[in-house]
């Protein structure tokens, strides 16, 4: 999917064929096998990956992803949408993604644990604060990300914090990072909803995923007006046409872990939620969610992207055939993450702090930077949001690599 999206934009932008492979193929993949005592006493080896696509503008950046079906190439794909992402932002980063195939909600703490110390410690030779800096991303959290700067602080002799992003705030994290992703999508829905010219006020919303970013998005889209009618996550789905309360809600998962139960609602399941007609719809799971199959019968006004990769190629090929759907492409949509974690860093570089109030103005600010010119191109081009979003962050790439030249 990364490499036919690659591949349309490099047409898009004429980038001669000679050119292509120096932006498609990823500078560094490693693949780690990782044993690890389980509380049975028996030990299991689990797969670890970690890919960096390219360091032309500075380190890469990326999430480390925990689930059964991690591979080498889901995280090089990931890892190629970073590099995108972070130019179009504007951050001074490369793209990176890693990964553990592994199911850590059939883990105990303790085997979590040292799987993420044995990791890290196998990626200490290719990961540091000035070449590749990690973040939670699905199945990890600010607790994993303590275990890495921790880890990586015990080989260094002094601690690190600069080493992950996303880490609790005791340990050198941003205010608002925890929040950023969810609230950037929200604050982006209401962008696009301002440009379409539809209140957000009494708005319906379906979320697909209700965990770190779906969570947060679902409840900024509730304190900005709008009716949140299902939700979803890997155990199925609960939906209500009058609204689901997001507190009660939340309360509900702190206590079973799942959305699945909630009472004053009824089921739905995951397939069913993705074509419930709403007017906000947030994938905020996994990848290929929205196919060939289903893309015909989405019925919203506003598809927020903010999983990575949630739309396939075929389905974009039948959404840009309907101009009743504005799409927020997931390299935009889901920026407020990588965003704040860079913000993150440079206050861990400089030992100096801001506010939470300052984090989310500098976050805004650059949203609506990189949201206007996408607009704008877009409607000036006459392309599509995510090709003008692509093909800003790809030309980003292109011009540094170009500039720096080959070494040696
Ligand atoms: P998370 O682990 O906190 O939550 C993932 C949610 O998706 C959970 O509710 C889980 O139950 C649900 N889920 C998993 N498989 C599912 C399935 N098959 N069907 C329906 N629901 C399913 O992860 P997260 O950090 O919220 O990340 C979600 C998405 O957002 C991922 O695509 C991730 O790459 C992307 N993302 C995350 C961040 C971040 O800051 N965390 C930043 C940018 C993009």
């Amino acid at each position: 999917m990364a490499c036919r999206q690659f591949d349309e934009v490099a047409d898009h932008l004429q980038i001669p064929e000679s050119e292509r492979p120096r932006l498609k193929f990823p500078k560094r993949a490693m693949i780690v096998s990782l044993p690890v005592s389980l509380e049975d006493g028996s030990t299991h080896v689990y797969s670890g990956f970690r890919v960096q696509h390219h360091l032309t503008l500075g380190p890469t950046k990326g999430g480390l992803r925990y689930h059964p079906e991690v591979s080498l190439g889901e995280v090089a794909a990931l890892a190629m949408w970073m590099s995108w992402k972070c130019a179009l932002a504007g951050l001074p980063y490369g793209g990176a993604k890693g990964g553990i195939a592994c199911d850590p909600h059939h883990m105990s703490p303790h085997e979590v644990e040292r799987l993420t110390r044995r990791y890290t410690q196998e990626m200490i030779p290719f990961i540091g604060p000035q070449v590749d800096i990690m973040a939670p991303d699905m199945g990890t959290d600010e607790q994993t990300m303590a275990w890495v700067m921790d880890t990586y602080s015990m080989h260094a002799g002094y601690s690190v914090p600069s080493i992950v992003t996303g880490k609790p705030v005791s340990l050198g994290g941003s205010l608002g990072r925890r929040d950023a992703t969810g609230r950037g999508v929200a604050y982006l829905v209401a962008r696009a909803a301002d440009a379409i010219g539809m209140d957000l006020k009494g708005a319906t919303a379906v979320v697909q995923g209700f965990g770190n970013v779906g969570s947060v998005a679902a409840q900024t889209l509730e304190n900005y007006g709008a009716k949140i009618i299902a939700v979803s996550d890997v155990f199925g789905g609960v939906i209500n046409s009058r609204g689901l309360d997001m507190q009660k809600l939340m309360k509900h998962v702190s206590e079973k872990r799942t959305v699945k139960g909630f009472p004053e609602a009824d089921a739905i399941s995951n397939e069913q939620l993705l074509l419930t007609p709403c007017d906000v719809l947030v994938p905020a799971a996994l990848e290929r969610q929205i196919t060939g199959k289903n893309a015909g019968q989405i019925k919203c006004r506003i598809l927020a992207e903010a999983a990575n990769g949630p739309t396939t190629p075929d389905a974009d090929a039948i959404l840009a055939r309907r101009d009743d759907i504005c799409i927020l492409p997931d390299i935009l949509c889901n920026s407020g993450g990588v965003i704040v974690s860079y913000f993150e860093w440079v206050q861990d570089l400089q030992s100096f702090f801001w506010t939470e109030t300052e984090v989310m103005q500098k976050l805004y600010h650059i949203l609506d930077q990189a949201y206007d010119r996408i607009l704008k191109s877009s409607r000036d081009r006459k392309i599509s949001m995510r090709m003008a979003a692509l093909a800003a962050g790809v030309q980003r790439v292109r011009e540094a690599k170009t500039i720096r030249g080959l070494f040696p």
